[in-house]
């Protein structure tokens, strides 16, 4: 019973990022079973699932071929692993299909278990890139404040989640953090061109202070997500490349979240216009159905690790599973069969951008983002102030837990990153189940509008 599983859930099992004593004092909600965008909890509501669990089940819950490529892979073959040169079958066919999904340039692959490994990779795998040009001294990676990077050690130090990093003594040595493209919180009473151009140049500042020989890579997503659905002007990018460019710097997109067509393109850097070196994706690649990351290596560094390298001193047990990769294969062939990415790209992507442009209208919105299927609302006490931009209500009013758990009670899992309310639906979401959403987001605000005048 779904009390029996509560009592057994805070007596034994540590959540990730879960205030244990509210656990336990609440319980948590069991969810049960999915089809399509829908969860059920285990007393039986429904609730439409519009984070995609964590930001992963792109082609929904139930797809059959995803769930028959996983039961043929584990009868055939559960596990073998890449180490010591032996190989796969699955392993093999998802790096070729990989390279062939991947912008220009990426012909190879380095498989880890998750999104946190793979940014772990990345660390590694960029200062052996220096290493491996005389330079061992060029270790420096550049990062951002409020990014998520994953909870390892080197995932969270990447992070800029300051909560995080009072934890465990983090960051670890030779990351550097600089502000966020965040229109709103650095750039309010600016043109947002000019502020796209103003955030990139603190790289170049940061890269000054370090020393230029210094630095090894600068690291971003195309579109922060879990610091809030931050969708930076337009300028933003192609400043931070020619950065990038200018100075040798490696660039590394993390597309754990943007990857596989969340933004309306197979990768985030595509629609943004960068030209990474590194790839790192985990989520999407299957959606979420098995885990499985991994790195996209560019030719710059992949040169530089198969011809000069010798070993590579790195990997994981699970680094290219086969049961995982037979799922991503599943997973891919079905993204490119039912045309998701321009599904994503020409219809349901620009349908949901003019629904949460209209959503500006209602009083208790201050400003709206969207790219592809990922969007953000700013709740705010009133759409204008003497700073320029919408008036920010008091933080420890906590408006965006007070509509979040109205979501919660109301049938509609969306997300709170302070005030900010966001959303990254599956992308087999149709128009009408966009209007769906729409019809419960509406219902949400207006309950937490009517909340707050009480
Ligand atoms: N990078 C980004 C951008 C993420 O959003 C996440 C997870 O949410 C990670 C890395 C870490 O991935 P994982 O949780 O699979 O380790």
């Amino acid at each position: 019973s779904t009390a029996e599983w509560q009592a057994a859930d805070a007596a034994h099992f540590l959540h990730p990022f879960t205030d244990f004593q509210a656990l336990a004092r609440k319980g948590s909600r069991v969810i049960a079973k999915a089809d399509n965008l829908y969860l059920w909890d285990s007393e039986g509501h429904k609730l439409f699932d519009a984070m995609s669990g964590l930001w992963c089940v792109n082609v929904g819950y139930g797809q059959k071929s995803l769930v028959d490529a996983a039961a043929r892979q584990m009868l055939e073959l559960p596990f073998y692993n890449a180490f010591f040169q032996t190989t796969t079958p699955p392993a093999v066919e998802l790096a070729e299909l990989l390279a062939e999904v991947a912008p220009p340039g990426f012909q190879h692959v380095f498989f880890s278990g998750s999104g946190s490994e793979g940014n772990d990779t990345v660390v590694r795998m960029v200062r052996r890139y220096w290493e491996l040009q005389g330079q061992p001294g060029r270790d420096v990676i550049i990062s951002r404040w409020n990014a998520y990077h994953g909870s390892t050690m080197a995932g969270a130090s990447l992070g800029g989640m300051k909560y995080m990093h009072a934890q465990g003594g983090l960051p670890i040595p030779g990351i550097t953090h600089i502000d966020q493209p965040y229109w709103i919180e650095h750039g309010r009473g600016m043109d947002r061109a000019d502020f796209g151009k103003l955030a990139a140049s603190w790289l170049e500042q940061k890269i000054l202070e370090v020393g230029p020989d210094k630095v090894a890579a600068f690291i971003g997503e195309p579109i922060q997500g879990a610091g809030g659905v931050i969708v930076p002007p337009e300028t933003y990018w192609p400043e931070i490349q020619r950065i990038c460019d200018q100075y040798g710097i490696l660039l590394v997109s993390d597309e754990v979240i943007c990857g596989f067509g969340r933004t309306g393109q197979w990768f985030g850097c595509q629609t943004v216009g960068s030209r990474p070196d590194l790839i790192t994706f985990a989520k999407g690649v299957t959606s979420g159905y098995v885990p499985l990351g991994g790195v996209l290596v560019g030719e710059r560094v992949a040169k530089a690790l198969i011809e000069q390298g010798g070993e590579f001193e790195h990997g994981y047990t699970y680094s290219g599973h086969p049961v995982a990769c037979a799922v991503a294969l599943a997973n891919i062939k079905l993204i490119r069969e039912q045309g998701l990415v321009e599904h994503v790209r020409d219809d349901v992507g620009p349908y949901l951008a003019a629904k949460f442009e209209a959503l500006r209208d209602h009083p208790l919105i201050g400003d709206t983002q969207t790219c592809g299927l990922m969007g953000a609302m700013l709740l705010a006490k009133a759409k204008t102030s003497a700073a320029g931009g919408p008036e920010l209500f008091d933080p420890a009013l906590e408006v965006g837990m007070v509509c979040r758990s109205h979501c919660f009670a109301n049938g509609l899992v969306m997300r709170a990153v302070g005030d900010r309310m966001i959303i990254a639906p599956p992308l087999v979401i149709t128009r009408a189940q966009v209007d769906e959403l729409m019809g419960l987001i509406h219902r949400c605000l207006d309950l937490t509008v009517a909340e707050l005048r009480t």
